[in-house]
């Protein structure tokens, strides 16, 4: 019999639910707008009514391992919570685990979904060489997630990983946490849009200008091609994104020391332009990449001599492969990760819970 799981990302504009099977192939796939807006239980009854459909479509000829759930929020791993979920109105401390187990009258496993990301590009993308990993989602805000081990980094309450919220700017923008300078109002879409209207708004920018006025549209994506077509001020904005990377990822490796960093989201498009101001601050900040700064001889000799411990492993840092498919992705391999945890060797607080960390 063939094993598959349900993954579901939700996301502030999109309900998505997959199908997926162990080798990470998507079986079905149902998308529709999560229409947040007309509230929580709306979009619980659309969510619970495709599981099920799939539910029942595929386990005539497979077993399901589980469901797993990315949801754009901080969710607490003891109780299933959500804390924090500034793009889901209503959801504010919603039990929303109990309510998805009791409507669906099976467990299920809560997750944010920038650490769903990061576990999906360890599975299946660019990180799937490696067991550890930090992933940059580069959205409309900035989410993190740390993998180690093959297994989500959940911290002490499952609020492990807000990356997005690092100081790269003492005395910066104000951000919605209430700090000052956070990572994500340099490096997300919607800071490429508020540094664009402010050069507007400077007079520095009349061909942004015009375009504004052109394309009601007119977004973070028009902003990278004018970057990819030499537009200098276009080119500052994202030379500012990559500083600001930068800046937020040789902290991390300096502290972390992983072999593996990822950036990926829709801001991640704009690599070719930001990658240089990312790598330089990496380069100038980092003992610990200096240290293991790949170069083609290195990364070569790691290839072929995998096992000595005397050949220099390499600090890798590069974009996501998977998409906006890595966070579905990820959520399907959250049961499997559960159900392949209890059948090995009990550890020694057993728990059905293998969501709520380790
Ligand atoms: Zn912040």
């Amino acid at each position: 019999m063939n094993s598959f799981a349900i993954g579901v990302d939700l996301g502030g504009t999109n309900l998505r639910i997959a199908a997926v099977d162990a080798e990470g192939k998507v079986l079905e796939r149902i998308s529709t707008d999560a229409e947040v807006a007309r509230g929580r239980d709306y979009v619980l009854d659309e969510m619970c009514r495709n599981v099920r459909i799939l539910a029942a479509k595929f386990s005539g000829d497979g077993s399901m391992a589980g469901i797993g759930i990315g949801v754009p929020g901080i969710i607490d791993q003891r109780t299933g919570l959500v804390h924090e979920s500034p793009n889901l109105p209503g959801w504010q401390n919603y039990p929303a685990r109990n309510e998805i187990e009791r409507r669906l009258n099976t467990k299920v496993i809560l997750e944010n979904d920038a650490n769903v990301a990061a576990l999906g590009e360890k599975w299946l993308g660019s990180a799937r060489a490696v067991e550890d990993v930090c992933m940059l989602t580069l959205g409309t805000g900035v989410g993190g997630g740390l993998v180690l081990q093959g297994n989500i980094w959940h911290g002490m309450t499952g609020m492990a990983g807000e990356l997005g919220h690092i100081t790269v700017d003492p005395y910066g923008v104000q951000c919605g946490c209430g700090n000052r300078g956070c990572l994500e109002q340099y490096a997300s879409a919607t800071a490429v849009m508020r540094m664009a209207t402010e050069a507007v708004a400077r007079g520095e920018a009349p061909g942004f200008a015009k375009a504004m006025n052109q394309d009601p549209q007119f977004s973070a994506k028009a902003i990278y091609q004018m970057a990819a077509q030499k537009d200098p001020v276009a080119l500052q904005i994202f030379s500012n994104v990559g500083q600001a990377l930068g800046i937020a990822l040789a902290n991390m490796i300096n502290v972390l020391n992983l072999p593996m960093y990822v950036i990926g989201g829709g801001v991640a498009n704009a690599w070719d332009v930001f990658a240089p101001a990312l790598l330089h601050q990496v380069q100038r900040r980092s003992f610990v990449y200096n240290a293991t700064a790949p170069s083609a001889e290195a990364v070569q000799l790691e290839k072929t001599n995998a096992n000595n411990p005397y050949v220099r492993q390499s600090t890798i840092v590069a974009r996501a492969s998977l998409g906006s498919d890595a966070g579905l992705l990820g959520a399907a391999r959250l049961p499997m990760i559960a159900a392949a945890d209890l059948s090995g060797p009990l550890p020694k607080h057993a728990s059905a819970e293998v969501g709520s960390g380790h």
